[in-house]
């Protein structure tokens, strides 16, 4: 009896093809050597540089299971060499087992048990992803348990929690590093080393732009990042860091003074607490200006420029999380690699930092420096865009 949706016509060709088959397996047969191939093993051969075997990887606590946390952070581990996640520390415990279940990380702190991480012979960096506002107290508690911590940018709410964290992990002897990625980020790096190797000739300016139109109705990331308390300060903390902290990356100095104004509607309610755009400047001891714009109220986006005397290097995107188009002076585009892997190497950087006892490539004293800059550049605009030497 035909069964349904099978077709007779192709029935009889597989079995058809069941019989060539087995002919020709018959055939090789009588031709084949009389021994069979073993297997044998051989010795190792293949990449020198093999990853960390997971249990000699350092060891990270995520502090603060968030949306870039979740989003960025924890996957980026997954691909990492010489780290790995053993424990979450989150205010929500559902949330913290269902994470811990789909990652395998078996250790769960809440913020009331937090110190007693110090006990955790499994935990040797913490990463703290929490609001701004609340990144000194969870450092320093961190250090003080004795583990190594990086801490997300903008490095805490002002110079004064900086300087403390900073105490804090000399005290502790363990490294402190500041979560600013894009030294990380591959194009982004490349772009900087090919502006430091004088190929645009003698640097003569950059500008660089970052923002995006705050939505904390819909987002609540968004809510925290408008009451200063837990933000610490505005767009210019939050996302115009990243184009002054480029500039320095690029530049190669420190500047020696700055200047700002605010820049949003002053009648738009989201703006009690904070700035919702700062147009900012910094002089460099050579002579060369730097300049841009942070904003809470354009639409998403970061671009940045550099210009030398010879060539120029325009990003756009400058540092998102998987894509940057970087265009070089001839009109070609420089692709370095793929973006997405700074999540990994941050914290593979920041593993050997730890391990080695050697300096972060972006430690807390520039965290703190950065924080200072943002706070000078509010006393300017607080000053009609006075200078403000630095
Ligand atoms: P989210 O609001 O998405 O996450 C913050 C998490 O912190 C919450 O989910 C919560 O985790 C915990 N938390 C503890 N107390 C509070 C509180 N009072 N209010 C709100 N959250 C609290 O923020 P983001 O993930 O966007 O930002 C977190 C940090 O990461 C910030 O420092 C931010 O500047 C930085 N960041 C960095 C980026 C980068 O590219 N480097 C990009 C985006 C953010 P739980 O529920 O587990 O307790």
């Amino acid at each position: 009896m035909p069964v349904p949706g099978i077709d007779r016509r192709r029935l009889l060709l597989g079995a058809g093809g069941l019989t060539l088959a087995a002919t020709a397996a018959s055939a090789a047969a009588q031709t084949a050597p009389m021994s069979a191939p073993k297997a044998v093993g051989q010795p190792v051969l293949g990449n020198p540089d093999l990853p960390d075997a997971p249990s000699q990887r350092m060891r990270w606590a995520i502090v603060g299971l968030g949306s870039f946390a979740m989003g960025q952070v924890v996957p980026g581990f997954m691909t990492a060499d010489e780290a790995r996640i053993t424990a979450f520390v989150s205010g929500n415990p559902d949330k913290a087992r269902n994470f811990g279940a789909r990652y395998g990380v078996a250790k769960l702190y809440n913020y009331d048990n937090f110190d007693q991480i110090a006990a955790d012979k499994e935990i040797d960096c913490v990463y703290i992803v929490l609001p701004v506002g609340l990144h000194a107290e969870y450092t320093i508690r961190a250090l003080k348990a004795g583990k190594h911590v990086l801490c997300e940018k903008p490095m805490a709410s002002t110079p004064a929690e900086c300087e403390a964290m900073i105490a804090a992990a000399r005290a502790a002897n363990r490294q402190l590093g500041v979560a600013y990625r894009v030294h990380f980020e591959p194009n982004n790096v490349e772009v900087a080393r090919r502006c430091l190797s004088g190929e645009l000739g003698p640097l003569r300016y950059f500008t660089g732009d970052s923002g995006f139109n705050a939505d904390p109705e819909h987002w609540p990331p968004h809510r925290w990042r408008l009451q200063k308390a837990l933000a610490g300060g505005g767009s210019m903390y939050d996302i115009g860091i990243y184009a002054m902290n480029a500039a320095m990356m690029c530049l190669g100095e420190e500047p020696v003074s700055v200047s700002a104004v605010y820049a949003y509607p002053r009648d738009d309610p989201r703006f009690r607490e904070v700035e919702g755009g700062v147009d900012w400047r910094m002089s460099f001891p050579s002579g060369v200006h730097a300049q841009g714009s942070s904003s809470y109220c354009y639409a998403g986006g970061t671009r940045q420029k550099i210009f030398g005397a010879t060539g120029a290097i325009v990003m756009e995107p400058a540092s998102d999380y998987y894509r940057q188009n970087v265009t070089l002076s001839n009109g070609q585009p420089l692709n370095a690699g793929n973006p997405i892997t700074q999540f990994a190497a941050q914290v593979d950087a920041f593993s050997r930092a730890a391990r080695g006892n050697t300096p972060h490539r972006t430690p807390g004293e520039m965290g703190l420096r950065d924080i200072r800059l943002i706070q000078a550049m509010y006393k300017s605009a607080d000053n009609d865009g006075m200078k403000v030497g630095v």
